[in-house]
């Protein structure tokens, strides 16, 4: 399975895209998140990722960085069908708050011929806490990461080789949700900026935490591989290196710190 990065970027970036990912299993793959808009479409084209092979999205909240592309991804869908080139049907894995928001959007926003297949071959299904989940051979279970600014869920996925996959969201990991994290294989966290930038850039603020932050919780917690992720891209040239540094001041296991569009062989 492949972990592929297609942004890596917090909600104002500039020089990057806003952070989702996708889990790929030979073709198919499960989209989690969809960035701010129609860069998801740009991005999966360069990924590689075709609408064909697009059967489920893990929507985590309803911030416009990660809600607004899947307005896209619908739209590429709907179109996929109307082009003879789609088989089956796409599921959007959502909360009750973000799907208020992203089914009438579509609903509102896609033309007839497209919004059609909302409701017949495009699906917004509302998951909570605790629910399990099935997609390309994985199990994932449904968390809340008790987010203080918008109601949020992550995931604990175990991959069909028994790796287990933690995706935090973006907000430092709550104290309740850390027992779901202990000793996975993958743990995939926010970092905002650098410990060493945090006068420029505040992420404490804004309840986001830095590399050195991620790191540590990887370091308590046991995990195996860190891939840190929606950060500042003011520092995007130095980024992996000085991020990973930071990261590996606190933490022994392997740091990722990916570029927009790298792949990660889990
Ligand atoms: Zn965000």
């Amino acid at each position: 399975m492949k972990l592929i990065i297609l942004g890596t970027g917090n909600a104002m970036v500039t020089h990057c895209y806003n952070t989702c990912f996708a889990l790929q299993q030979d073709e198919e793959f499960l989209l989690v998140d969809a960035g701010g808009g129609n860069g998801i479409l740009r991005q999966m084209e360069q990924a590689k990722l075709s609408f064909s092979h697009l059967h489920h999205l893990f929507l985590t909240h309803a911030h416009t960085d990660h809600l607004l592309g899947v307005v896209w991804v619908v739209r590429a869908v709907a179109e996929t069908i109307n082009k003879g080139k789609y088989e089956g049907e796409l599921t959007v894995w959502c909360h009750d708050v973000s799907l208020n928001i992203v089914e009438p959007l579509c609903r509102a926003l896609l033309p007839g011929k497209l919004g059609k297949h909302i409701g017949t071959r495009i699906h917004f299904v509302e998951i909570r806490p605790g629910d399990k989940l099935q997609c390309l051979g994985m199990d994932l279970t449904v968390f809340d990461i008790f987010s203080t600014k918008a109601k949020q869920y992550g995931f604990r996925a175990v991959l069909p080789d028994g790796q287990v996959l933690v995706c935090l969201g973006d907000e430092p990991c709550h104290p309740d949700c850390q027992d779901l994290a202990r000793g996975c294989d993958w743990l995939l966290t926010e970092a905002f900026c650098l410990y060493d930038d945090r006068d420029i850039f505040r992420p404490y603020e804004k309840h986001h935490s830095t590399a050195k932050d991620g790191a540590a919780l990887a370091q308590e917690l046991g995990a195996k591989h860190l891939v840190l992720y929606h950060t500042e891209d003011k520092t995007i040239a130095t980024r992996k290196a000085r991020y990973t540094a930071e990261a590996q001041s606190v933490y022994a296991g392997a740091v990722f710190v990916p570029d927009d569009l790298d792949t990660i062989e889990l």
